[in-house]
This record gives C-alpha cells, structure tokens and sequence, in this order.
C-alpha cells in the first residue's frame, strides 16, 4: 500500500490542499475498465464452476410490470450473464401480479437447484413492498443483499451477500489505492438499497462516517469534512465544487436522466476542478453494479455466503 496519499498519510497540513489553493483536475476512476476486469475474473471462475459442477452458475431476475428504465437494467443483466458465461433465467409478471404470485414464484426459485441466485428488479409495481418480497429471497441466494437476513450480516459484519452498488462503491475505493481506515467518510443518502450498507462497508473499513439524508440540515458542511464523498441522492447536481475538500474521493451513484442525457448527483466539472478522484456518470458506478451481482451469484453457486 502506498503512504504518499495526501489523504492517509501526509501530516496535518503537509501536502494537503487546502481550500482556495489551486488544485490539479482530479483522476478519473474508470468504472467501465475495472467492471471490464471484475467481469473477466467472474468468467473464468463461472468456467471452473462449470468444469466441477457439469452446469453454469444460475441467475433468475424476476421484473413485475412495464418500468421501461427496469427492463433496460434486467436486459443489461442478462446480456452481461451470457458474455460470463452464467446462465439467466428471465421471470416476467405483470403489472397487476399479485402479492401470492410474486411470492410463489420466489419459493419456486427459491427451490430450484439450477438457480443460484435470485434478483428481484426494483421497483415494483405500487400494490406491491419491494422489502416484502426480497424478504422471501433464501439467504443463500440474495445476490441482492436485500433480505432482512443479508442486512443483519452486513450490519453484524458476519459473513453473507452484500448489495451489489455499495460493493462496487468499495471496489472503486480500493482502485485508487488509498487507505480508508481513520478517513473522514460522508455519505449523502440513507436508502437501504445504496447509502445505508455503503455507510456500514465504510464504517467497517475503519472509516469515521457521517451519514446524510433529506433531512440533514447542512448536507454542504458535511460534504467538506470528507476525504471520502459517496453522493447517492437522486438529485442531479446536488454537490457542486465548493462542497469538496479539496483532493477528496468523490465516488457519484447518482444516475439521472435528463433531456440532455445521463448526470450523476454531482457537478461534475467544478468536482473535477477540486476532487484528488471522482467516477464519472456514466461510466463510474453503474457497470460496477453489474460486475459485483455477478461475483455475488458466482459467490453463491460456490456456496461461499
Ligand atoms: P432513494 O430515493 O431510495 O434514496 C435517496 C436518499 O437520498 C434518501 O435517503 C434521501 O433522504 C436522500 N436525499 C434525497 N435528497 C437529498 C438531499 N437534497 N440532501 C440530502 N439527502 C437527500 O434512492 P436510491 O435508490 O438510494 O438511489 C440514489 C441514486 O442512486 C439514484 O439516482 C439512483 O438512480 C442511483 N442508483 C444508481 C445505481 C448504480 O448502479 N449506479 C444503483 C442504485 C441507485
């Protein structure tokens, strides 16, 4: 590991931008490259699977309703099973499944020894609770990480499937080689799907983690405590440049899309002008997310949660 991190490493005010200093644009962490690599590994370890088990590894999605940007993310999720060599199984229910139905159809998955791994695309249609149904998900196979189960182990730090964007977050973290523990870490957002489990990889990382939410009364002064910044709100362009401190890691989940295309949480120029690092949107967390459901359903085919 490296020690010329100005973030880790440096003495107090030796090396560290300070506000209003004039700062280097930042690097740009490659989200796409590196989901490329995860990807690649997933492939050789779906081969082994196969060579030892005579079957590929299994993923069923289950998609209720018509949500168009849902099916896009499903139909992403199965072509990157084919390319890894991971075999899909596509469940589609209508807009108007009942409850009975769509929990049925987890206990039939649930069951089926050719399935390793159970993906339920959120969100579902209004009559239904998202929470509800991932707590049908068997532990063993919640590539999600959603279940009531799977939150508990992460919370505990006892061993089980993580969600797929907080591990990809952490895998991102990692590429550039910085170390978390004792790092000031602010997390805008509070979901169960992203900002809570992100908070707790990070916490258990060794990080000292403040966690925002709608309600935080100064998201900005949050923002410019921290050396790691994971914005994962929903608002395109909440953290603008003078949010960061200077040479943080500014990770973006934020996928909006707007008229003039896909944006993160972030203003990604002026965070450029400050961050040490930043993803970009696209391209930054989004093929992470994917890479990281396949490493937990090749995680799950091994029996390893
Ligand atoms: P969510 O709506 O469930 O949660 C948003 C969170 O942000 C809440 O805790 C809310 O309190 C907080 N928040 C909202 N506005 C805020 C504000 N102004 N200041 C501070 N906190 C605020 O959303 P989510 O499912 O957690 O997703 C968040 C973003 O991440 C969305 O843009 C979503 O599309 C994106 N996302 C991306 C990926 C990916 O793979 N890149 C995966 C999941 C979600």
């Amino acid at each position: 590991m490296t020690t010329s991190s100005p973030l880790a490493a440096a003495p107090e005010g030796v090396g560290v931008l300070t506000f209003g200093s004039p700062a280097t644009p930042a690097t740009l962490i490659d989200g796409a490259a590196l989901a490329a690599a995860e990807r690649a590994a997933v492939a050789a370890d779906a081969a082994s699977f196969l060579f030892r088990h005579g079957r590929r590894p299994g993923l069923a999605t289950v998609l209720a309703g018509e949500d168009a940007a849902s099916r896009v993310y499903v139909a992403s999720k199965h072509r990157a099973c084919e390319e890894a060599g991971v075999e899909s199984f596509r469940h589609e229910l209508s807009a108007d499944a009942s409850r009975a139905e769509v929990l049925g159809l987890i206990d039939d998955l649930n069951a089926d020894p050719a399935v390793d791994g159970i993906l339920c695309q959120l969100p579902v249609p209004r009559h239904l609770d998202g929470a509800d149904i991932a707590a049908r998900v068997a532990p063993g196979k919640d590539v999600d990480g959603l279940s009531p189960a799977s939150a508990g182990a992460l919370a505990l730090g006892l061993p089980g499937l993580r969600p797929c964007t907080p591990l990809g977050v952490m895998r991102l973290l990692e590429s550039t080689g910085r170390r978390l523990r004792g790092l000031n870490a602010t997390v805008v957002g509070a979901s169960d799907l992203v900002g809570k489990p992100v908070g707790q990889l990070l916490l258990q990382a060794g990080a000292t983690v403040t966690q925002c939410h709608i309600d935080t009364r100064d998201v900005a002064g949050a923002c410019r405590t921290a050396d790691v910044l994971i914005v994962a709100a929903g608002v395109p362009g909440l953290v603008r440049g003078d949010w960061i401190k200077p040479g943080a890691i500014v990770i973006d989940v934020g996928i909006n899309r707007l008229a003039s295309g896909l944006v993160g949480d972030v203003a990604f120029h002026e965070a450029t002008e400050v961050a040490g690092w930043i993803t970009p949107v696209p391209g930054g967390v989004g093929p992470m997310t994917i890479a990281m459901l396949l490493q937990n359903t090749l995680q799950a085919a091994w029996g390893l949660t």
